[in-house]
């Protein structure tokens, strides 16, 4: 083996030493805090010259990229442990000092808006400028698409009770909801977090059990979730109104950097290809006995076949496969592995989940998640080291050409997971190894095809209605049994009308259409593994290349530049439903 003995734990001290009692962070923070007192002078004081502005932007970059390196390692700090009150506090501090932060580059947006255009683009052409124009463009054009910078100014202030004080009241609503079901003679009260694991649980009766008290607990809680929602959609529609953008998804689109014709191509692409994700749903049914699937047994396991790896075995498993599609990706997972970027430690007291945090000062990265050696353990583990790959290909770059979005920051992370679960496919013992393994790809798809496609038909169709008044609960929940009805192409026997009160990401409010970047991402990376699985070895710069455009262009620029496809036709995303598909045959195939 390449790799062994590797230590589970992270090594943190490198970047501050000290935890949350470091001196080193204190001090970070401390002149973050001067930074941006003096970088509110300065944008306050703003007369435009080619040479203050870049100055300015020096500034901006370097602030920004200290009080981000702060935040990932309090982020890292509160998840390797819970209780660590500390971190708490100066995270609390760090949220303040990012939004004094955003506070001044909107007062800075509206400054650029006024610079003249020729004297603005002539600026741009300075070297250190144009390697953020893309960027700089951006704000410029978004800040004259805006009200005035005092009624932006005041609206921000009021949405902090009037707006996302929704968000928070419906956290609260969840918070307090318990759920008494009662299983094998024992009285059980569940969170909601509790009650959706359980709800993929193998046994039948188990599921049902709980989903229907699980929906009569929303049933109950419907009228406060309703309230929230309204209100959130009609702030939103107001203010939309005021800027006079008559779309609702014109900021989605534009937060995304892409046009309205891609996420139309994308969804016919979906559309027309559907056929064999429901044979997939029915082949489902018939293995559990079924005549057709009810909502909650989309999720539920076929088998427990489940082969586990060792930490070592994963590491080397992970770095091996992605040597046959990139040299540089599979050295720099060796590095991250062995200069311990990693915590994978399976002990209490982390918070669950798994991400990839950037330390954009150190120019290093670091990955957290609970490693016990399951087949979704070793996918989460090669996700993140594609994130952070993403990072590392950046890392020369300047800050604000590395601000990518939602929809892009997957390509990278589900291109690496894809490239390791093919492989696991491959390589799997069993045939009932290989089934749960082709299972698992299938019911992502599933995910990304149709749950998140009836939230977007659910989510724009709710905004028009919202329009004109409030939607009542019986409404919403029409409109989501009857959106997740023809997501799901009607192949089930039951749906989930409450769905609308129980997914947090329709309550994001930093956030508007917290759905379909997720099924960009995972079919745009899609595409491009299609097209790496042809090019082999000589794709590898071709994708470093792409990554490092991905904050520098649109998404249609992007994928003409580094791919020569064009994104606003169904074609493009054809190829990588095609992906999913070829999983989905295989299944259909082993379970005939
Ligand atoms: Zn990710």
């Amino acid at each position: 083996m390449l790799l062994q003995g590797l230590r589970e734990s992270w090594d943190l001290d490198s970047i501050f030493s000290g935890g949350s009692r470091s001196e080193e962070l204190l001090s970070a923070i401390s002149s973050i805090e001067a930074q941006l007192a003096a970088l509110n002078k300065k944008v306050e004081d703003f007369q435009f010259s080619k040479e203050s502005f870049q100055v300015i932007m020096k500034d901006v970059q370097e602030t920004a990229a200290l009080l981000n390196e702060c935040i990932s390692y309090v982020g890292c700090l509160a998840a390797q442990d819970v209780n660590d009150k500390q971190a708490l506090n100066l995270r609390g501090k760090l949220e303040s000092m990012n939004a004094a932060y955003t506070t001044i580059l909107v007062l800075l947006d509206n400054k650029m808006a006024e610079i003249p255009d020729e004297e603005w683009n002539e600026a741009l052409q300075s070297e250190y400028l144009s390697s953020i124009a893309f960027s700089l463009n951006e704000r410029r054009n978004l800040a004259s698409q805006k009200l005035s910078y005092e009624q932006e100014a005041l609206m921000n202030d009021l949405a902090v009770d009037g707006y996302h004080s929704w968000s928070t009241l419906y956290d609260t609503v969840v918070g307090k909801i318990g759920i008494e079901v009662e299983l094998n003679g024992k009285n059980e009260t569940l969170s909601v977090g509790q009650a959706e694991n359980r709800m993929t649980s193998a046994d039948r009766q188990e599921r049902e059990t709980v989903f229907a008290k699980y929906t009569e607990a929303w049933d109950q809680q419907g009228d406060y979730c309703a309230e929230a929602l309204n209100h959130i959609a009609g702030f939103r529609n107001s203010l939309y109104k005021h800027r006079k953008w008559d779309e609702v998804l014109k900021e989605p689109l534009d937060i995304n950097r892409m046009s309205a014709d891609t996420l139309n191509a994308m969804w016919q692409a979906i559309e027309e290809n559907k056929g064999l994700f429901v044979s997939y749903l029915d082949r489902k049914a018939s293995l559990l006995g079924l005549d057709k699937l009810s909502w909650h047994d989309v999720d539920a396991p076929l088998s427990s076949a489940d082969s586990k790896m060792s930490y070592d075995e994963a590491a080397n498993f992970i770095v091996e496969q992605f040597q046959s599609f990139s040299p540089k990706m599979a050295e720099f997972s060796k590095q991250a592995f062995e200069k311990q970027w990693i915590e994978a430690e399976d002990r209490t007291g982390k918070r669950p989940g798994g991400f990839c945090t950037g330390f954009p000062v150190k120019n290093e990265t670091r990955i957290f998640m609970t490693f016990s050696g399951t087949p979704s353990n070793v996918s989460t583990l090669a996700h993140e080291l594609g994130h952070a790959f993403h990072s590392y290909v950046m890392e020369d770059m300047p800050y604000l050409a590395t601000d990518y979005a939602m929809n892009v920051a997957e390509t990278a992370s589900t291109f690496a997971e894809m490239v390791v679960s093919d492989a696991a496919v491959k390589t799997a013992k069993t045939k009932e190894e290989k089934i749960a393994l082709l299972e698992d790809k299938a019911q992502r798809s599933v995910a990304f095809f149709m749950n998140i496609h009836a939230r977007f038909l659910f989510e724009t169709r709710f905004y028009e209605e919202r329009k004109k008044g409030l939607v009542p609960v019986e409404r919403l929940n029409e409109l989501m049994a009857e959106a997740q009805k023809e997501a799901f192409c009607g192949s089930l026997e039951s749906y989930h009308p409450y769905f609308w009160a129980s997914k947090l990401h329709f309550y994001i409010t930093d956030v508007p259409f917290y759905n379909f970047p997720y099924t960009f991402g995972y079919l745009f990376s899609a595409c491009i593994y299609a097209i790496a699985k042809i090019e082999g070895s000589s794709f590898e710069e071709k994708y470093i290349a792409l990554l490092r455009d991905t904050a520098s262009m649109t998404v249609e620029e992007l994928a003409m530049k580094h791919l020569n496809e064009d994104v606003t036709k169904p074609a493009f995303w054809k190829k990588g439903i095609e992906v999913a598909m070829e999983d989905v045959k295989e299944f259909l195939d082993l379970t005939k």
